[in-house]
């Protein structure tokens, strides 16, 4: 057997260690007889589970105690629905800034709840920057700001936490929570789901400071109320169990690894090399983004001539470099680099690409 180097932008790769801990306990979990996937999610076994993957995830994170802590279904977009229903009244202002393609999906599903409102966007600059924040044009009466922390598709990164005053700042973090630190502080919630950089699809994460909980919101079912949530300790219904355990093993091998500063320094490390490796091809291969911006996690790129696609993905494929097929809606090519994806792998990729660019340039 041999695994490759997975580029893929979600569902992503994992670490090999979590891995083979889920295929050693997949027969019998901790001498129960019986697989965790297979044991009632409000028995003894699996409750320890969830209560430790929530333990695990708020020291790694740095969550305060502030903070409640939701494992939900739906993925990040469910999130992005709801946020609207549980945080602003009927038709009430929310402001978008719009940094790429997942900053649209956000104000897409809230459309038929709130007055939703761009305070910026960089569409016209095809998504290669973010807008200033002192161009933003925030409503007083807004139920939050929603911001896109990485744009998992265009490659652009919040760099800082932009300031908004005191309407709550909400992010979708899907694709970077957990890769540096964060001060969660900063933040009236945060979500993500768990396929890049927490674990599995299948399960999203809502971090949001108790006291917004106190908010109204839209008439909703109780299956789309947070509250209800937070009550029901993440368990209404049947959850997602083999997720919550796969991603709670994936938080425990980051604890391990060193923590968010261990995994800033390796991320730091792995998008040098690769954007060096991209700048430093004489315009073989290029980036597009603002560097100021350009993401730790998912690097964008192409080929000067993209008659030489094909034969980039055949032949990286070929090297044991999977997924570098950039997103339908860019083309080109696209490394996505989460925590899992270790140094070794950038490494590959960029021998590949100087090895390719001797050959074709
Ligand atoms: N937001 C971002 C930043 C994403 O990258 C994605 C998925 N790639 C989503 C939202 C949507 O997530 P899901 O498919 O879990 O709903």
């Amino acid at each position: 057997m041999s695994r490759a180097f997975n580029f893929s932008p979600g569902p992503a790769m994992l670490p090999e260690p979590v891995l083979r801990q889920a295929q050693a306990e997949m027969l019998d979990w901790h001498g129960v007889g019986a697989s965790i996937v297979e044991l009632s999610h409000r028995g003894p076994e699996f409750i320890g589970v969830a209560a430790e993957a929530e333990a695990d995830l708020r020291k790694l994170v740095g969550i305060p105690d502030d903070y409640a802590v939701l494992f939900l279904q739906g993925g990040a977009t469910a999130q992005q629905a709801l946020v609207a229903l549980n945080f602003a009244e009927p038709g009430q202002a929310a402001d978008y800034v719009i940094s790429g393609h997942w900053g649209k999906t956000a104000i897409k599903q809230v459309k038929p709840y709130v007055d939703a409102r761009i305070a910026a966007t960089s569409e016209a600059d095809g998504f290669r920057n973010i807008p200033d924040p002192s161009t933003w044009r925030l409503s007083d009466d807004a139920a939050y700001v929603h911001i896109t922390a990485n744009e998992t598709i265009h490659g652009v990164e919040f760099r800082d936490t932009p300031k908004v005053g005191t309407v709550p700042l909400f992010a979708d973090f899907s694709s970077s929570i957990a890769s540096e630190p964060l001060d969660v502080s900063k933040y009236g919630l945060i979500y993500a789901g768990a396929q890049k950089n927490l674990g599995p699809v299948g399960i999203a994460v809502v971090i949001v400071r108790r006291e917004l909980l106190e908010r109204a919101g839209q008439p909703r079912a109780d299956i789309f109320d947070y509250r209800s949530h937070l009550k029901g300790e993440s368990m209404l219904n049947t959850p997602p169990t083999w997720n919550w355990y796969l991603a709670g093993l994936t938080f425990k091998w980051m604890l391990a690894e060193g923590g968010v500063q261990e995994f800033a320094r390796r991320n730091a490390q792995k998008s040098k090399m690769l954007y060096a490796a991209i700048d430093g091809s004489g315009g073989f291969y290029r980036n597009e983004v603002d560097p100021a911006v350009r993401s730790r996690m998912n690097v964008p790129f192409f080929l000067y001539d993209e008659a030489l696609d094909k034969a980039f993905l055949k032949e990286s494929a070929a090297a044991g470099l999977m997924a570098l097929k950039g997103h339908r809606a860019l083309g080109g090519m696209r490394a996505s680099i989460y925590n899992a994806m270790p140094v070794e792998g950038v490494q590959a990729l960029v021998d590949f690409m100087r090895d390719f660019r001797e050959r074709h340039g």
